[in-house]
């Protein structure tokens, strides 16, 4: 089964997203330590890269050889992944992934961006449908049965977004006795599902199929990562994020579970973003136009 919903989204909208985010670092004169002053957006992308530069039979020189490259990523999640009316994914994420094509010499019209929901993760990169994810998708033991995971280059937490009128819940403590709305195959869910025997969980395909339930009363909260839910709360102001995240979900970029060179290199590539400005960059172009700069996480080179 492929799970194709989307072929080949142009990328035209960056200038305006990073134009956006330039001017937001500007106006919140943030004090943040981006040592990135005046660089271009994409100027760590090497569009100069060639499959010559990369050991001969790696995923890098093949990728590189083909000048094209698929990516997994979410199309519902403002902030990280979303797909907007003009087919163009947008988002932290996209960002990110955009930095590996580019190191790769991939231009943004090189990528196919492919739609990964939390529970076709795994499988997608299984297949061979997808060379990388790049999806708000949490590393964990688990899951690195399965596929591998380069990073993390963000670290988010599970929360609680209820309708800004429901006094009720105000951290996981409240939860007991309320339905949850939440997604097959992540994180959330299975922390629902063990430590939360009194709540009734309602489990749908992607978090935007949560929305109209908590909007008419259906559920009284949604669970997901924090930073998801402060898009959907950006986006739509009868909602709020409830509490502190309760959980640590350590985002990672997922690929075929027994190809080090390529995880090590994708590590190279978010080291190098994180010390010459480009990730904060593309943080501040993207989630950061809602959520305080956080510093870059430490790699994990398992
Ligand atoms: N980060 C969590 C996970 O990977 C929740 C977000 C998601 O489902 O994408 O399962």
């Amino acid at each position: 089964m492929r799970h194709r919903t989307a072929t080949r989204h142009r990328t035209a909208g960056l200038a305006t997203l990073v134009a956006a985010g330039a001017l937001a670092l500007t106006a919140c004169g943030s004090d943040d330590d981006d040592t990135d002053t005046g660089s271009d957006t994409g100027s760590t992308a090497g569009t100069t890269a060639a499959a010559g530069d990369f050991p001969a039979g790696s995923t890098m020189a093949e990728l590189a050889d083909a000048g094209t490259i698929t990516i997994g990523t979410k199309f519902d999640q403002p902030l990280f992944g979303l797909v907007g009316p003009d087919g163009v994914p947008e988002g932290f994420d996209v960002e990110i992934a955009k930095l590996i094509a580019g190191e790769l010499g991939i231009p943004e019209d090189g990528i196919e961006w492919v739609e990964t929901i939390s529970a076709n993760r795994e499988p997608f990169i299984e297949s061979g449908q997808v060379d990388i994810v790049v999806a708000t998708y949490t590393i964990n033991d688990a899951r690195k049965e399965i596929v591998s995971f380069a990073g993390p280059y963000y670290e988010a937490g599970q929360s609680i977004l209820t309708l800004a009128t429901n006094e009720d819940i105000q951290g996981p403590d409240d939860l007991a006795g309320t339905t949850v709305c939440t997604v097959s195959g992540s994180t959330p869910e299975a922390n629902l599902l063990a430590e939360f025997p009194d709540t009734e969980v309602v489990s749908f395909g992607a978090y935007s199929d949560c929305l109209d339930p908590l909007r008419n009363g259906q559920v009284d909260a949604i669970s997901t990562d924090n930073v998801i839910l402060a898009g959907f709360a950006a986006d739509d102001p009868t909602f709020e994020v409830r509490g502190e995240p309760f959980t640590e979900e350590p985002y990672g970029i997922g690929l075929a579970l027994d190809d080090t060179d390529f995880r090590m290199w994708i590590n190279d590539v978010l080291e190098a973003s994180f010390a010459d400005g480009s990730w904060v960059e593309a943080w501040e172009a993207t989630a950061g136009t809602v959520l305080p700069t956080p510093e870059p996480p430490t790699i994990d080179r398992y």
